[in-house]
């Protein structure tokens, strides 16, 4: 089998062997004491790595389906969607596709998100049950200030609920659900909890869990209130994804291991050192003071050709990330998250150092 380059792309990230091979235990019926066991060592794990005493949950999904969870189960009418990248405009139009009364609060790209702007926009529809925020923007390597702006709105606007994507930040940058005052927080399995892809998790706090209850038509699989009555009793309603848990296990014991702050700041570092060299080289897409932990997005200044590049890293076995969408071209994007240590990290940029260097 031809060797698998490394991933610095954001998302699927890079799966160690030993959490690979987890998936590989025998299976067990998922109405087994086995699996009320595995259920309740991971649920804790779960809440650690969210920061909360709250509900956490887990589906066989993607990140995408806790999109709909989110509007479906906690939005009767009215939700105010945060845009400043592509995948807040995704929430945006998965709110629309589930019947809700959107309103986008569109932000220049690369720019983050003000407690102002938010707390501005709140004030001019102030009958909206609830905002939608991408805590970081991987189409644009922004990290919004999900404490500021979490603490502007509980202040002006106490009864709008706060559900943040935290897909490509929770495990690699600061996030605390319960301090913070969020009530809805997703994730996905492939990104900084560098597990493969196919789990979403999510952290809900017990004011959206009430708010549900006079939510109608909160469709069937996604529906909060029978994943926590199931939950109560170990189980998931439809059968999980037994082999990703048993994966997930294990990777969330060694992340706790790690401790979530030597983590994140293992990514603060990673992406100084990534921020300081493509500044010296060649530029960064994203404003000052609101620069991923995650994953850069480097700004494309001379032109070079990113699929070349790719190319020559693959032949070393690394891949990067072109930019997304409309960025393609103008920007590409290296993700330090995960499981990539600093060491890789050298690893990379010597290698795209070489390059540049031939190609001057
Ligand atoms: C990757 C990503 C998603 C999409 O997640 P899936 O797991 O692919 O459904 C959503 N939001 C952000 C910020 C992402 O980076």
């Amino acid at each position: 089998m031809e060797q698998a380059p490394m991933l610095f792309i954001p998302g699927p990230t890079y799966v160690p062997e030993e959490i690979a091979r987890a998936q590989a235990r025998p299976m067990i019926g998922h109405r087994s004491r086995e699996f009320t066991a595995l259920f309740e060592r991971i649920l804790p794990r779960l809440q650690a790595i969210f920061r909360t005493r709250g509900r956490v949950f887990f589906i066989a999904a993607s990140g995408t389906g806790l999109w709909e969870a989110a509007v479906r189960n906690l939005v009767r009418r009215k939700v105010l969607c945060l845009i400043n990248g592509a995948f807040g405009e995704r929430w945006y139009q998965v709110a629309l596709a589930n019947g809700k009364e959107a309103v986008p609060v569109s932000i220049e790209w690369g720019r983050g998100i003000r407690p102002e702007q938010v707390v501005a926009a709140l004030e001019d529809h102030p009958d909206v049950e609830a905002i939608t925020l991408v805590h970081n923007e991987t189409s644009t390597g922004v990290m919004n200030p999900l404490r500021e702006i979490a603490g502007a709105v509980r202040q002006t606007f106490p009864e709008v609920l706060i559900l943040v994507d935290a897909v490509s930040s929770l495990g690699g940058a600061p996030l605390e659900t319960d301090a913070w005052g969020l009530d809805f927080v997703l994730t996905s399995s492939q990104k900084c909890l560098a597990l493969p892809p196919g789990l979403a998790f999510c952290a809900v706090s017990e004011r959206a869990l009430e708010k549900a209850k006079e939510v109608p038509h909160r469709g069937y699989y996604f529906d909060l209130l029978t994943l926590a009555r199931y939950a109560d009793r170990g189980e998931t309603p439809a059968t999980p994804a037994i082999s990703l848990l048993y994966a997930a296990d294990l990777q969330f014991a060694r992340i706790l291991e790690e401790g979530l702050e030597a983590r994140w700041e293992r990514h603060r570092r990673m992406a100084e050192r990534v921020q300081t060299w493509a500044r010296e080289r060649l530029g960064l897409f994203a404003e000052e003071g609101y620069r991923s932990w995650t994953l850069t997005c480097v700004a494309n200044t001379r032109g070079i050709d990113v699929g070349a590049l790719n190319e020559f890293l693959r032949a070393r076995g690394k891949v990067i990330s072109s930019g997304y969408g409309p960025l393609k071209g103008k920007t590409f994007r290296i993700a330090h998250m995960g499981e990539i240590q600093p060491h890789h990290i050298e690893e990379l940029l010597a290698d795209i150092e070489e390059w540049l260097a031939a190609h001057r």
